[in-house]
């Protein structure tokens, strides 16, 4: 069976962003993808946040996009890099990230690689 494998974006970033360079990266295993070369894997969802307002501890879509990704039997989430500024992880998606993982399921930091 094939690895399940989602993607996490910033919804800000959305507004100039296709998701082409992550998915390129992934249909061409390279960036962080790389890990999957000669590996079975699918991206089955691509999710952003609910933008810089929407705190998660109190979003219940949120926590409905999270539950939908254990559901999918997703076993791992790519953070991309657009959830980062100056080199640090918004603070939103970082609750995010802490929730996710809550559900047992493997964060990996990037996509692309720019
Ligand atoms: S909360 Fe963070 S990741 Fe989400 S839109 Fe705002 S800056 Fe982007």
């Amino acid at each position: 069976m094939s690895k399940k494998i989602a993607m996490l974006n910033c919804l800000k970033s959305n507004r100039v962003c296709t998701g082409a360079a992550c998915l390129k990266a992934f249909n061409e295993r390279t960036d962080a993808f790389a890990m999957y070369q000669g590996e079975e894997a699918v991206v089955s969802a691509f999710m952003r946040c609910n933008g810089c307002e929407a705190d998660p501890d109190d979003d219940a879509g949120i926590k409905e996009k999270i539950e939908r990704l254990s559901q999918e039997g997703i076993t791992t989430v790519h953070v991309g890099i657009c959830t980062k500024k100056d080199g640090s992880r918004c603070k939103v998606i970082e609750k995010m990230i802490n929730m996710i993982q809550a559900e047992g399921i493997q964060i990996i930091d990037g996509t692309h690689g720019s």
